[in-house]
């Protein structure tokens, strides 16, 4: 990478941090509520790295294959691996063991795959859920997610932390906060009568161009990649 590039990334990133943690004072959060996962799907490898000089130790992707690669390249470094993207069933066995959380657990199908591929440890999940109504998105619908919930907190080796969600492609950044705001209910009702052990205190919601509205209803966790790559 040239001396130039890096110093966008780190110009980008310095932005990225400050709007997450004005978002949060705004919201009366702590900036620390809230962590940035840096998606580095689009990027090259050696953008990714930069990252992580940089003190990015969050890394989401959302192809297994360019996961497992990357964890495999990666395996000295200080990263922790987000998976955010569909996996389908068949390649839960290699996917599960360089996961950190997978935030994609979006059929119970998969998670009983992953939970019989987790077997040194339990792995850390989320529910994805389709809060858009969006037909083209995964995810479980809300109505559904008590139920899945259930059946997944018997599953001996999985370790179920939060929600995950996406907003609507459509209708901009008051649709998106409307979407995330929904996820933060539908959290807060499950919780209620969550099965013993499984905390949701995790909500995995905001991407580049909505993750300020996410912090306003309750994101733990943003997933940001485009803006960070801008100008590289
Ligand atoms: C690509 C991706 C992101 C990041 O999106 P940007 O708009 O590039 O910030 C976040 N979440 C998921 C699930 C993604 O696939």
């Amino acid at each position: 990478m040239q001396a130039a590039q890096q110093q966008r990334l780190l110009e980008n990133l310095t932005q990225i941090r400050l709007r997450i943690s004005d978002a949060a004072a705004r919201a009366g959060r702590a900036a620390e509520e809230v962590r940035l996962i840096a998606v580095t799907k689009y990027a090259a490898i050696e953008t990714a790295a930069a990252l992580v000089e940089l003190g990015c130790h969050d890394l989401g992707e959302s192809r297994p294959q360019q996961l497992w690669q990357r964890a495999e390249e990666f395996a000295d470094r200080d990263v922790r691996w987000h998976m955010i993207g569909h996996l389908q069933t068949n390649k839960a066995k290699r996917t599960a063991p360089v996961t950190s959380l997978l935030h994609s657990g979006d059929s119970l199908r998969l998670l009983e795959a992953l939970s019989a591929a987790a077997v040194d440890r339990p792995l850390p999940i989320l529910l994805e859920i389709n809060i858009s109504g969006d037909d083209a998105k995964h995810g479980i619908a809300p109505d559904d997610a008590a139920k899945v919930l259930d059946a997944a907190a018997k599953l001996p080796q999985l370790e179920i932390q939060g929600l995950m969600g996406m907003a609507a492609r459509e209708g901009g950044v008051d649709v998106a906060r409307r979407n995330f705001a929904a996820l933060r209910e539908l959290r807060d009702s499950l919780a209620k009568n969550a099965p013993d052990k499984v905390a949701l205190d995790e909500l995995s919601m905001g991407m580049s161009g909505d993750f300020e509205a996410a912090i306003a209803e309750g994101a733990t966790m943003v997933r940001v990649g485009s803006s960070l790559f801008e100008g590289i």
